[in-house]
């Protein structure tokens, strides 16, 4: 049986295998190394034939003396990671082998989708690749600990929302380099604008992350201020009681107000600097990205009733959730599944059902 391979190793083998460097595993944990063509080493240690010792194991040392330990946090692995994520930075793939002949797709159309009081009926169909982009932002919250985390947000450039299944979009088993089959693109939003929705979303989650953290810190700081304020009482008590007992009532007292004035000094200024460390700052950057391009059905119904004039719905059927993707109202914008035909033929969703009914032009 292999020995187990700690996710640095692998991350190692793996990173040379994909930018064509070469690695040898001469014993357990110890590897001979030949970077990528243009990737320089942080050290020159061991590097005159391009060929590095490299040892996950800091007991292997005294045996491999030329050898460099690979451990987070060190130059050769720090640069490594951040060589990858840079080469990693922007990414796109296609979704394959997804059914794009849904059985009975009508009937799953009208279980889904209401508008009252209109028949549904299906008058186009046509597959599209759907772009869908996942953002991996970074945030560091620092006060007088840091802490990073990674959160990722992925926006469906189609509609402009959230998509709640990225881990179904980023399945490995499903993802291609190239689209199969090719397809023409459906309509959506730029990068730029699908970023920036991504960013107000994280920006959301970061306040409520960041505001609990505050809380947590302020509350720790006045603890430790009352602390503190409990300290110097003590000591002032203890220098009032010296006073009291001193046998040279002037000297004594010139000396206590000096050392009053030295305490209360001390004391603003370790408060300060208490306090000053509980300042909670936030970093937040846009790590990586990956863009997926998903086949999905764009479905044309027409929507008819008696006394109504004719009206229409694109609907976009998901064959990766195998669900009818919530609609975008006409009028406002808004995702619903409940709309409804107005007698000129107009479709709003429930809140812009006033506007239908009165008859009015909708508003825009
Ligand atoms: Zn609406």
């Amino acid at each position: 049986m292999e020995s187990t391979v700690s996710p640095l190793e692998s991350f190692l083998r793996e990173y040379l295998d994909k930018t064509g460097g070469v690695w040898d595993e001469v014993e357990p944990q110890v590897y001979d190394v030949a970077l990528p063509a243009g990737t320089e080493l942080p050290t020159g240690r061991g590097s005159d034939s391009g060929v590095v010792r490299l040892t996950f194991d800091p007991e292997a040392l005294p045996e491999h003396p030329s050898a460099q330990l690979a451990s987070f946090g060190t130059p050769l692995v720090d640069r490594l990671l951040s060589d990858a994520l840079q080469r990693g930075r922007a990414g796109q793939f296609c979704i394959v082998g997804l059914n794009l002949q849904p059985h009975d797709l009508l009937t799953r159309l009208r279980r889904s989708i209401h508008v009252a009081p209109a028949t549904i009926k299906i008058e186009r169909v046509r597959a599209l690749h759907f772009p869908q982009v996942v953002f991996w932002f970074q945030a560091a919250f620092v006060s007088d600990q840091k802490e990073q985390i990674i959160l990722p947000v992925a926006v469906d450039l189609h509609s402009g929302r959230e998509v709640r299944h990225a881990e179904e979009l980023l399945n490995p088993a499903r993802l291609a380099e190239h689209p199969s089959p090719p397809l023409p693109p459906a309509q959506a939003l730029s990068l730029t604008s699908g970023y920036r929705l991504a960013r107000a979303q994280i920006l959301r989650s970061v306040t409520a992350l960041a505001n609990n953290r505050g809380r947590e810190l302020t509350e720790r700081c006045d603890i430790q201020i009352g602390r503190l304020e409990r300290y110097y009482a003590d000591l002032r008590a203890e220098l009032q009681e010296q006073k009291r007992r001193a046998r040279n009532a002037d000297e004594a007292t010139a000396r206590h107000a000096e050392r009053m004035v030295a305490l209360e000094r001390e004391q603003q200024v370790r408060a300060a600097e208490l306090r000053k460390k509980s300042i909670l700052h936030v970093d937040l950057r846009l790590l990586q990205l990956m863009r997926i391009e998903q086949p999905k059905l764009l479905v044309q119904v027409a929507l008819t009733a008696e006394n109504h004039a004719a009206g229409r719905l694109a609907v976009v059927w998901d064959p990766l959730m195998e669900a009818v993707e919530a609609v975008s109202c006409p009028l406002c914008g808004k995702p619903s599944y409940d709309f409804t035909l107005s007698r000129f033929g107009q479709v709003g969703c429930e809140a812009c059902k006033p506007t239908l009914t009165s008859g009015k032009p909708p508003r825009r």
